[in-house]
């Protein structure tokens, strides 16, 4: 209980983080430390990440035991071919859904960037044709570390491409208001929560059977996720790592379950007895708005009740312009990038929260997105209310967003540093990796499983100065000191 402080910054989620352990509740911070030690071959890359059947062979870190795979595969082969296969992963995830197999493409500002990248990388671009490259060298070791790394990087700007090509905010604004905190709970009745990503039809559907039965006194609220409809953010209660706490706290009437959405989360609803259904199926809708009525299990009634003045309020970028503009007005070199997702490896809100405004007296311009983002919001750091409040961008389209802005003001050059304080899918490694590629700085706030490799680090690190950028990380959680330091260095 003492160790409520080292879990998250957020006084309001300390009292319901006590609240839960009281009822004997298990929540991510519980799971994490059974998950103590985590598995060292793993989180050094030393697991075969083949698609071969003849293991699972594993090298120990330590060398005491096995050095080489069955089939005579090294350290370096089995790590290097692990970023291979964590960075095939990230570009799936960025395919755009509706045009699978379609070619990557950029802005016209960074085509510069890209070829100088893809000079370096052999060649003279990147198609679709990664993805079957990738999957041939992880059939069965054949290929040299430094090949599997440079095919890692390939993947990497290929994952760039991609999202260039996702769907762009359409609509006149060029700024999205977002409203985040505990406060919101306090506004409606009836709260429906939201988590992970529901499709477009099903929000739209959603909120308007909201309207039509609680007049008002309902409303949908997001658990995390940067979820846009109708000119603005659906409001944001909580960030990713508070999620179940919020689930805990007895205000939440009915659960939404989009893609994406982590089992605990369902499981909690169900042990709490709260509603919850999957966005799957927009015919549902009408079924699922009565249960938000049915009256809620004692079991969860705690008595919270925030005051409503826990929200603050953003203006979240959603065109080019206003990043450029807000480039503009920073000096050379004063570019800095914090954002990603929470992860307990850190108490949540703590690197966000801590950092963000000693680089701001500083003179920084800082621009954050995901979790970091969200925890920046929290903590009124983005309030158009400030004088120079920090720029908030939404959590998935933000690289192409940044990229874009910083290539067409010509300040790709005046980036201190770009830093991830986790990174929750395959898809935000390979996306750094994919900036670093083109020549930017970037840092980890969490290890990566590169340590059992001392020469794919070293390989990385030099492909990348090539291309004049870098990958910071750390072989254990940094701290906020730490990521700091980094930045000023
Ligand atoms: S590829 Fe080699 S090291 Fe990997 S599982 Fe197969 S035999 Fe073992």
């Amino acid at each position: 209980m003492e160790s409520i402080q080292i879990k998250t910054v957020d006084p309001v989620s300390q009292e319901l983080l006590k609240s839960a352990y009281q009822r004997g509740l298990k929540l991510s911070w519980d799971r994490f430390e059974r998950l103590q030690p985590q598995d060292g071959f793993l989180r050094t890359g030393l697991s075969c990440p083949y698609g071969c059947l003849q293991g699972p062979c594993r090298i120990d870190p330590f060398g005491r035991g096995a050095e080489r795979g069955l089939c005579g595969l090294d350290r370096d082969g089995m790590v290097a071919a692990l970023l291979l296969r964590l960075a095939l992963s990230g570009a799936l995830e960025a395919m755009p859904e509706d045009k699978p197999i379609s070619e990557p493409s950029w802005a016209s500002s960074l085509k510069a960037a890209f070829s100088q990248a893809f000079k370096n990388l052999g060649g003279d671009r990147v198609s679709s044709g990664e993805i079957q490259s990738a999957a041939d060298l992880l059939n069965r070791p054949m290929e040299s570390a430094g090949n599997m790394i440079t095919q890692a990087l390939r993947l990497a700007l290929l994952t760039i491409g991609w999202l260039s090509k996702g769907p762009a905010f359409r609509g006149q604004r060029k700024t999205l208001p977002l409203r985040v905190g505990y406060g919101l709970l306090a506004e409606k009745e009836v709260n429906i929560a939201i988590c992970g990503r529901p499709s477009f039809e099903f929000l739209k559907a959603l909120l308007s059977e909201v309207q039509k039965n609680f007049s008002g006194s309902g409303q949908v609220l997001s658990l995390g996720e940067f979820i846009s409809l109708g000119g603005s953010y659906l409001p944001v209660v909580c960030t990713s790592g508070e999620s179940e706490l919020v689930l805990s706290s007895g205000k939440i009437n009915l659960l939404v379950a989009g893609l994406g959405t982590d089992p605990s989360l369902i499981e909690l609803c169900h042990t709490l007895n709260i509603p919850a259904a999957s966005s799957m199926d927009p015919k549902s809708i009408r079924d699922l708005l009565p249960k938000a009525k049915e009256k809620k299990n004692l079991t969860i009634q705690i008595g919270f009740s925030p005051p409503s003045s826990l929200v603050e309020e953003a203006e979240v970028a959603v065109a080019s312009s206003v990043l450029e503009a807000y480039f503009k007005k920073a000096s050379a070199k004063k570019l800095i990038f914090l954002g990603g997702a929470d992860h307990p490896y850190h108490p949540l809100g703590w690197i966000p929260t801590e950092i963000a405004p000693v680089l701001q007296g500083k003179g920084f311009a800082v621009t954050g997105w995901g979790d970091c983002g969200l925890w920046k919001v929290k903590k009124g750091l983005a309030s158009p209310k400030k004088k120079r409040p920090v720029q908030v961008l939404d959590g998935r389209q933000w690289p192409v967003l940044a990229l874009k802005a910083l290539a067409v003001s010509g300040r790709l050059k005046d980036v201190k540093g770009i830093c991830y304080t986790g990174v929750k899918s395959c898809q935000d490694l390979a996306t750094a990796l994919g900036l670093a590629s083109l020549g930017l700085r970037v840092g980890m706030a969490v290890p990566l499983p590169l340590w059992g490799s001392e020469k794919v680090r070293n390989l990385l690190h030099d492909k990348l100065a090539a291309m004049g950028g870098s990958l910071t990380h750390f072989d254990h959680p940094a701290r906020a000191e730490e990521i700091l330091d980094w930045f000023l260095k």
